[in-house]
């Protein structure tokens, strides 16, 4: 009997058969998972029924070359006449309506993986599908279409209970390879290893016979492992079965630091198997790197790397979530929006914070190397978003220091100084630079303990968190640390060379703001700071940045200690030599100076007038 098809169903369909829809392969999962639902039914029915005894369960697949068929039968539960005038004769019975209205303002192929469209994504490869299905103790029934306008459905004698569906693949260059064994074994592979029920494929097996003659067979291969890693339990996995996955499936050689297995029942049903590497992989940081998780829904992957499931300051993390709370036609623009993705992302974001403070508390060695690896991708968490992540990030940030060459977190930093209101810090290209650092020999000498800065990220980090359980961050070369015997002296000496640091001042006019004698310097003449929040380390990187043309106010700070100082004191020669310790207090700190020549030149006089 001939029906046409409704009329939202003929657009859709009319839309699914012209749409350039970019993941044609689909087809393929949709029609196997829902061979792989009617499997499941039936198993329900035989239990509520008390039917005993053994029923084969399998998903066969078999592509026919040359009748262009790609065949999928499964002996599932199957469909009665009503069922499939239900089933099959109405697109996206839940939600057309939506869907057209959807479709009046966004582009089709965002949209057709948003809704029940499963079976009918056969019309994307088919121009043609016949179904046979077969209920226990029903008659048989043949559906045909050719998805545009009209269906039939017809008793038919000689069916097997369940459901055999026969796709007439397009003829054309695009869809020559849904008849070609290996992609449909590749895609079976990729998208449906884990269907808990065999999907075998009909292969052709040629053997000699006894007289030379070629005897051509057709066996069934299964293709499917069937068993997920993350459904088993976690005592059975080994630790090189683990390790097996994460090679395989990450493609990183080197072993993971630690593996997350964990499963959910009640409210949520998930299961999370994630990887914490322990090397950056080798496109780490570059634009081909993907992050995310891999979604599945009762062992069906729904997307690979899902971004959305992974903060950025997790990014390195690797694994998948499966959960049959998800709808398996999710697209990955309506998964933001999902509250069960939403509440998983919360899971799996709690869950690699705790592991990594357990590897921090327990296995503190593999921790720092992670950390070596990792740590500034977690430092930009924390500046990110204007300290949005500072809570979930603060205790497993960690900062070599000046005391030993370890790794000390915050907390420990707090425990080590408990006389101490600030956490004091130095910022540097690299530690063996920050050592150089004149401030380094007042630091050893006053035996403070102060946080080495070596990340770009580091200190707008900290100035973006501004205190750790209320002690406030303190840049060392800002921090007051001089004794009220010492600030006195330095007050004296200050009025005392009132006209030097005045003609020095002057000498340099228009290129410091200020000079003033410090108390911090103890083998180094001169040294430099910033008159502004931003210090000269930030400065550097932030001059690395298109289109900064900002000037900072620099102080030169003088050590009246220093013999120079005391040279000075005697020299009719002090504008001459003005220039000459901005420009190395410049070359201290690692900035350039304004004109080198004419500082060569001063330099040049000053040699030749000692030697003649
Ligand atoms: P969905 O699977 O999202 O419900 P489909 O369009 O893929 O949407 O399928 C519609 C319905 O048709 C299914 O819910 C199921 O009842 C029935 N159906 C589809 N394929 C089969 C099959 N192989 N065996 C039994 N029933 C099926």
């Amino acid at each position: 009997m001939k029906k046409e098809f409704k009329t939202e169903s003929k657009q859709l369909l009319n839309l699914m058969i012209n749409s350039i829809y970019s993941n044609k392969d689909i087809f393929l999962r949709e029609l196997i998972s829902n061979a792989s639902d009617a499997l499941d039914k039936k198993e329900f029915f035989k239990i509520q029924s008390k039917i005993v005894g053994d029923t084969t369960n399998s998903i066969v697949i078999d592509v026919d070359t040359e009748e262009k068929t790609l065949i999928i039968t499964d002996t599932g539960i199957g469909m009665n006449y009503e069922e499939l005038e239900q089933n099959l004769g109405t697109i996206a019975h839940s939600g057309s309506k939506e869907f057209l209205e959807e479709l009046e303002e966004k582009d089709t192929n965002d949209i057709i993986g948003q809704f029940g469209v499963g079976f009918y994504s056969s019309f994307i490869v088919a121009d043609a599908v016949e179904v046979y299905t077969k209920k226990e103790d029903d008659k048989g029934y043949k559906w045909t279409s050719n998805g545009i306008d009209s269906y039939e459905i017809n008793e038919e004698e000689n069916v097997e209970v369940g459901t055999k569906i026969i796709l007439h693949i397009k003829s054309g260059d695009d869809f020559k390879q849904y008849l070609d064994i290996n992609v449909i074994e590749g895609l079976i592979k990729k998208h449906s290893d884990y269907v808990k029920y065999p999907i075998q494929i009909l292969k052709e097996v040629t053997t000699t016979g006894e007289d030379d003659k070629e005897i051509v067979n057709f066996e069934l291969t299964t293709i499917n492992s069937q068993i997920a890693i993350w459904k088993k339990a976690k005592q059975d996995i080994k630790k090189e079965e683990y390790e097996e996955f994460y090679r395989n499936s990450y493609y990183d050689f080197n072993p993971p630091m630690s593996v997350i297995h964990s499963k959910s029942e009640g409210k949520m049903n998930m299961d999370m198997l994630v990887y914490l590497p322990a090397k950056k992989s080798f496109d780490y940081q570059t634009p081909t790197f993907k992050k995310g998780l891999d979604l599945y829904c009762k062992g069906i992957l729904i997307d690979s790397n899902v971004e959305y499931l992974l903060p950025d300051y997790y990014n390195f993390a690797k694994g998948l979530i499966d959960s049959e709370d998800l709808s398996l036609n999710i697209s990955r623009e309506m998964l933001q929006q999902d509250h069960v993705v939403e509440k998983i992302k919360k899971t799996v974001k709690s869950k690699i914070k705790k592991e990594l403070l357990k590897i921090q508390s327990k296995k503190r060695e593999e921790y720092e190397l992670f950390y070596e690896e990792f740590g500034r991708t977690l430092m930009f968490g924390v500046y990110d978003n204007y300290g949005e992540n500072v809570e979930e990030l603060k205790n497993l940030i960690m900062f070599k220091t000046s005391k030993e060459d370890k790794y000390s977190t915050l907390a420990e930093y707090i425990i080590n100084n408990p006389e101490q209101k600030e956490i004091y810090y130095i910022a540097g290209e690299s530690i063996d630079k920050i050592k150089q650092m004149p401030i380094m020999e007042k630091i050893k000498d006053k035996n403070i303990e102060v946080l080495y800065f070596t990340n770009d990220v580091d200190e707008f980090a900290i100035q973006v968190m501004n205190n750790y359980e209320e002690h406030e961050f303190k840049s060392i070369l800002t921090a007051d640390l001089d004794t009220k015997e010492e600030k006195e002296e330095m007050e004296k000496l200050s009025e005392d060379n009132k006209d030097i640091l005045t003609t020095i001042k002057n000498a340099l006019d228009g290129k410091i703001k200020d000079v003033r004698l410090t108390n911090k310097l103890e083998n180094v003449a001169v040294c430099i700071v910033n008159d502004n929040d931003i210090s000269i380390e930030q400065e550097k990187i932030l001059a690395q940045m298109p289109n900064n043309d900002f000037n900072i106010e620099k102080i030169l700070e003088i050590n009246p200690k220093h013999v120079l100082f005391k040279t000075l004191e005697k020299s009719n020669n002090i504008e001459k030599y003005a220039q000459l310790l901005l420009d190395q207090a410049m070359l201290i700190e690692g900035l350039t100076i304004d004109n080198p020549v004419e500082h060569a030149r001063l330099l040049n006089d000053l040699i030749i007038s000692n030697e003649q």
